[in-house]
């Protein structure tokens, strides 16, 4: 026992560590994933065997391919296809995967106090499980925005919640064929509300409008097309506004050609057990009107919100964090704050910082050593003093815009209009800046960086960038020299900063896909979307998975969507 709140400490005492290759891993250093999402599963795919003794906590004993969802909740794929247990990916590894909750870290200690209900005895069982190295990977929430009545609602986060939403669907459509339904009752039932137009509601209105036109004729040729309408209540003025304007006006348009009832800027106000209030906001008058809309089905889908972890590990480092949203990372991804290069932050739980203002006097020191006194090992010879007094060329601040892109991927594009600031902040046209106004400057482009999207291609590109690293620092002490270890800093001297690489978002819209790469968007057909979306996660998707997603669409293709449990 030990640690703040005296539990018992599993240090050898995890599930399995009588076979002999799990007893070779004992004195590796211990690694712990948090989560069982897109970020802990690209760690775990990317690491070498043998490197470390990993332990997977998470509550959930599957990986979910979260990008088709939709499609499993209205029985287009089964829910089983888009899912892997997560045992399978950590065996490879020959790890340990715990079912449980993380509830808090005890930096200091290296310790994970972990909670969960003894299913057996109905006990709440609580313990800390040691760390070297910890990966903290716990996604998000869904966002309430403090709506009232949200338990009358289905959410779309996790492959239960798929299956409830298959489960209601097909209760609505049995109960509305009952001789004892009257038209009204019907009329009603078969409203389906969707609250969020994010790539989420759009795509499960798009899959719900489908399914209503294609199969329900021939499934359930009691109800009638008229009866049924599907509605998106979103509070921006188009759908899907985080993609290319063009893009967002075009789903909006095609939806509204379709017959989806598209209810542009509109705030949901209650949720009652049948009906959804709602602000909505003319665009010409600006007057407000209060609304409602009759539902069987509602999907709340509006946003994320912190997960609960993430917001204990960020008030535990109250003097580092400042972030209140997410867990800010280094551009290592490492947690600021936390002891430097045990604690890592990936995914939608977590976000880069770029501080570079505040450094304003270390970049620069760096800059003009590494330039001009390259044989010179102390660095203090310069002052903090001599630095703030001295001024540099624009071709010296063009020099130092180039480092600070290598050092701060996330801010090289915010760092592209250097040429266009740096006169700006020149005001007297000297062809100089002094330290001051190199330091307004670097503040300006730090609050020009745009922060990651919570995405699936962003949580796998980490993850696979710091499973990578981590094999890497798990050898280093043998390939390193001292010298090559700048500053204390294992990391940099092993790789490179996190850069995120956009590949494009996209969107099922109802047989077609919108299509938003870097440089072009366009609409294109289903086979090109899931030829796509194929590619762009192609490593992360299990040989099974491919060949029952294959199964799936052949069967739809030839029999429709089925309801069948
Ligand atoms: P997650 O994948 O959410 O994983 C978090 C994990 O942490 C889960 O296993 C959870 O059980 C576990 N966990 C939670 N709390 C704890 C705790 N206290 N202790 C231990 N474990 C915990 N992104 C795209 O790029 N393209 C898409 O097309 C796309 N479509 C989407 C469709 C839907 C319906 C949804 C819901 C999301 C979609 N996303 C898409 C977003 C994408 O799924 C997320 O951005 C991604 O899952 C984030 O990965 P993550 O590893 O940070 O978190
Ligand atoms: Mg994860
Ligand atoms: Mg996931
Ligand atoms: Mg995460």
């Amino acid at each position: 026992k030990g640690g703040p709140d005296n539990l018992p400490i599993l240090k050898y005492r995890l599930d399995d560590y009588d076979s002999p290759e799990k007893e070779e891993l004992v004195y590796r250093p211990k690694l712990v994933v948090l989560g069982s999402g897109w970020g802990s599963v690209g760690v775990l795919k990317s690491l070498k065997y043998g490197d470390y003794d990993v332990t997977v906590i998470s509550p959930t004993n599957y990986f979910l391919f979260t990008p088709l969802l939709p499609s499993a909740a209205t029985g287009t794929l089964e829910v089983k296809t888009l899912i892997e247990s997560i045992r399978a990916i950590v065996n490879r590894l020959n790890g340990h995967y715990l079912e449980a909750y993380a509830d808090k870290v005890e930096f200091s200690e290296k310790l994970i106090r972990v909670h969960q209900l003894d299913k057996v005895t109905g006990e709440m069982v609580e313990f800390y499980v040691p760390y070297d190295k910890l990966v903290v990977a716990v996604g998000s929430n869904s966002n309430t925005h403090g709506v009232e009545g949200l338990n009358h609602c289905h959410q779309l986060k996790t492959a239960e919640d798929a299956i409830a939403i298959k489960k209601k669907i097909s209760t609505i459509l049995e109960t509305a064929c009952l001789p004892t339904t009257t038209d009204e009752e019907r009329k009603k039932m078969l409203s389906f509300v969707v609250c969020g137009g994010g790539p989420t509601g759009v795509e499960f209105a798009a899959e719900v409008f489908d399914l209503l036109n294609e199969d329900l004729p021939k499934a359930y040729p009691k109800l009638l097309r008229q009866e049924l309408s599907v509605h998106v209540i979103q509070s921006r003025s188009n759908i899907l506004n985080t993609y290319d304007e063009r893009i967002s006006e075009y789903a909006t348009q095609r939806f509204r050609k379709d017959d989806i009832d598209v209810l542009t800027n509109s705030r949901v106000v209650k949720i009652l057990p049948d009906e959804v209030i709602f602000n909505q906001k003319n665009e010409e008058t600006g007057e407000v009107e209060l609304k409602s809309l009759p539902f069987g089905f509602c999907l709340w889908s509006t946003g994320v919100a912190q997960n609960p972890l993430a917001k204990t590990i960020v008030a535990s480092l109250p003097n580092s964090q400042r972030n209140k949203r997410a867990i800010e990372t280094d551009s290592h991804l490492r947690v600021i704050g936390a002891p430097l290069g045990d604690v890592y932050a990936i995914g939608d739980c977590s976000t880069v910082r770029t501080d570079m203002a505040e450094h304003t006097v270390d970049l620069v020191r760096k800059h003009i050593i590494d330039k001009h006194l390259k044989n010179v090992q102390s660095t203090a010879i310069i002052t903090d003093d001599d630095i703030k007094t001295m001024k540099l060329t624009y071709s010296e601040i063009f020099e130092l815009g180039h480092e600070l892109s290598r050092r701060y991927p996330q801010a090289s594009e915010a760092l592209n209009v250097l040429n266009e600031l740096v006169p700006v902040y020149d005001v007297n046209n000297t062809g100089h800046l002094q330290f001051d106004q190199i330091s307004k400057l670097l503040k300006d482009i730090d609050s020009r960086v745009t922060s990651l999207p919570a995405t699936a291609q962003r949580a796998a590109q980490q993850g696979k960038y710091l499973g990578k690293k981590l094999s890497k620092l798990a050898r280093s002490s043998l390939t390193l020299s001292a010298n090559e270890i700048l500053d204390g800093d294992i990391d940099a001297a092993v790789s490179k900063p996190f850069c995120y690489k956009h590949l494009g978002s996209l969107a099922y819209i109802g047989n077609s896909a919108v299509f938003d790469l870097p440089g072009y968007s366009f609409v294109g057909g289903l086979i090109a979307m899931y030829l796509w979306r194929g590619t762009y996660f192609a490593q992360s998707v299990s040989l099974r998975t491919r060949v029952l997603l294959f199964l799936d669409w052949l069967k739809r293709g030839l029999f429709g969507r089925d309801f069948l449990p």
